[in-house]
């Protein structure tokens, strides 16, 4: 049976707080887009409180608590007219002039230098212009023919005074600021349904006929933050999350990358992982002995560009702070290679990975990827000039 698609649509109507726990100093840092368990907690918490759902128990196990439904992370949007285009986390494989950074934003026009993505060709060790060093560019993309646009999340940094507990005074001297995503942002991210049954049955007791609904996201929600509107903008059938997001499906992408790299394939994530081995311990690359384990198959690791990160523990639905888990960040890029006699079976398994994801908490959007993306062998180079 294949999956169900929808497209969420969140605008932000006040500035909104995804705070990352690892914070330095006194200044507060947020997430630059909206995590798949912040919509999963909001929506389960609409769920009981505007719509009465806590009488339905089977309805509300098998939306929030379930494999069935899977709610992903919301990344910044592209607004044209009326037009939203979805973002991509910009590969990690991706460099840019560490000075004048070649990525260009949408309209605007400024002085700037080389980028590529290094996955399958050699890294370069400076910028072919002006020989500065490269380093990454955080970000997003989208694609729209022929050429990448980036796109960054708007922020604001807040300052607010600290407040004394006996006196309810602010303190002296004592400031702490905080950023957050500003209002009128636009993100989009989708949600996946095993069948249409239970898609049908989601959004009839969630929107009840209505188009669009209130929610409250993140920190702060009685201070002023945090009010948004989401809606579902796009439907669609399909196996795999990248027919949506690149609208290429798995056996032509298979297929070209074979022409230019024959027997390899890449993994690139489309947001945080969190894998471990067999011992449990948490993993920060996707390993060949993952693979064996996993999958049960032999593959080469040639080549990545991967980022540890700390992912709370919160659990969206029950409020609850849990244990800190180490992951491997969006973005990250792995390169493989196999032999050849194996392809079919690696091709038949790679396609399920990306059916099913990979690793813990997939409803709340961890371990989605994309194999063989043509941002690598296709893309990579063409960023708006
Ligand atoms: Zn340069």
């Amino acid at each position: 049976m294949s999956n169900t698609f929808l497209m969420a649509l969140v605008e932000l109507e006040e500035p909104a707080i995804f705070s990352c726990r690892h914070e330095a100093g006194n200044l507060s840092r947020t997430h630059n887009y909206i995590p798949g368990s912040i919509i999963l907690g909001a929506l389960a918490n609409y769920f009981i409180y505007e719509k009465n759902g806590s009488a339905d128990e089977d309805d509300f196990k098998g939306f929030f608590l379930s494999e069935d439904v899977k709610f992903g992370n919301l990344y910044p949007a592209f607004k044209e007219e009326k037009a939203f285009y979805h973002t991509i986390p910009i590969p990690l494989s991706t460099f840019t002039c560490k000075h004048y950074p070649g990525i260009n934003k949408k309209n605007f026009r400024g002085e700037q230098h080389s980028f590529a993505d290094f996955l399958i060709s050699e890294m370069a060790n400076e910028c072919q212009t002006c020989h500065a060093p490269l380093k990454n560019r955080e970000g997003y993309y989208f694609y729209k023919k022929p050429f990448l646009y980036y796109v960054e999340t708007r922020k604001i940094i807040k300052m607010h005074n600290v407040i004394d507990d006996k006196t309810q005074k602010p303190e002296e001297n004592a400031v702490f600021s905080f950023e957050a995503i500003a209002e009128e942002e636009y993100f989009t991210g989708i949600i996946i349904f095993s069948n249409e049954d239970i898609k049908s049955n989601f959004v009839n007791k969630i929107f009840g006929g209505e188009k669009e609904i209130e929610l409250s996201i993140g920190k702060g929600k009685s201070r002023g933050y945090g009010k948004c509107k989401l809606k579902i903008i796009a439907e669609r059938q399909g196996e795999y999350i990248s027919s949506f997001l690149i609208k290429r499906d798995f056996d032509t992408r298979w297929e070209d990358w074979q022409k230019k790299g024959q027997n390899t394939f890449s993994l690139t994530l489309y947001s945080d992982a969190i894998i471990t081995d067999k011992y449990l311990r948490h993993l920060t690359v996707i390993s060949e002995e993952w693979f064996k384990e996993e999958l049960g198959i032999d593959v080469n690791l040639i080549k990545y560009f991967s980022k540890p990160i700390f992912i709370d523990g919160f659990s969206g639905v029950y409020g609850l702070p849990l244990e800190q888990e180490i992951g491997i960040s969006k973005g990250s890029t792995f390169l493989y290679r196999f032999n050849s006699n194996k392809s079919e079976e690696i091709k038949d398994k790679l396609e399920n990975l990306e059916k099913e994801g990979i690793g813990f908490r997939k409803n709340e959007g961890f371990g989605w990827l994309i194999v063989c993306d043509d941002y690598h062998v296709n893309w990579g180079d063409k960023w708006e000039k």
